[in-house]
Formats: structure tokens, sequence, C-alpha cells
């Protein structure tokens, strides 16, 4: 993970830090190296949402067993050792999705600009 570190979006001056300047410019911090660019985090939440996603779907124990060859669905359940291990890494990554604003989508908002609003 990125551990809060920003990157210059200028990629001739490509400046890293972890400290935020206070100095803001059109909404996003100005780089305290070249003064020409922004300051973004170097790991994006888009990207840390894709890779919690990821995990979700890998560790789904359930949904690789559904499609799994059939003399892997025979195996008894005794001698699937690794299952308590991917329901709690699966079920730890499905609480943090969960708990994240990405999952829920307000629909009346997205469509606010389509429909009159009533006062
Ligand atoms: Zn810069």
């Amino acid at each position: 993970m990125s551990q809060g570190w920003q990157k210059c979006d200028d990629p001739s001056c490509g400046y890293t830090t972890r400290q935020v300047p206070l100095t803001l410019q059109r909404g996003a911090p100005m780089c305290t190296s070249c003064f020409r660019a922004h300051l973004h985090p170097a790991y994006s939440d888009t990207a840390l949402y894709t890779q919690l996603l990821y995990y979700s779907r890998l560790f789904d124990y359930e949904y690789a067993l559904k499609n799994s060859k059939e003399e892997i669905k025979k195996l008894p359940l005794d001698k699937r050792t690794a299952t308590p291990f991917y329901t709690a890494v699966h079920s730890t990554v499905s609480r943090v999705l969960n708990a994240n604003g990405y999952s829920e989508v307000n629909l009346s908002k997205l469509f606010s600009a389509f429909f009159a609003v009533d006062k």
C-alpha cells in the first residue's frame, strides 16, 4: 500500500512526499517542488477498491467450489483444510467493501439531472 504517499502529477517532476501542503490550487494541493502541478495520492482510492474487489472474488470459497471440477466437489469436508482461512479472509474483505461509499449508489442523486426537482 501507499501509506499516505502523495505524488506530483507532472511526470517530469516526479516528486513524492507524505506531507500534504496547505496551499491548494483549484481544490488540490500544489506540488512544493515544481509549483506547476498538483499532488495526488500515489495509490488511488479506485485502485484500492479494485484490489479489494479482486481479493473478495479470489477468496470466495463457495463461488470457487461451485465452479470447480467434480472430483474436488466430492472431497470430504475434513480434507478441505483451507476452508476456514478462505472464509475468514473473504468475510473480512466483504466487511470492508460493505462499509465504504463505493458499494452504495444513490440513484436519485445519479439521475437528478434528468428529472425536475419538486419543491
Ligand atoms: Zn511537481
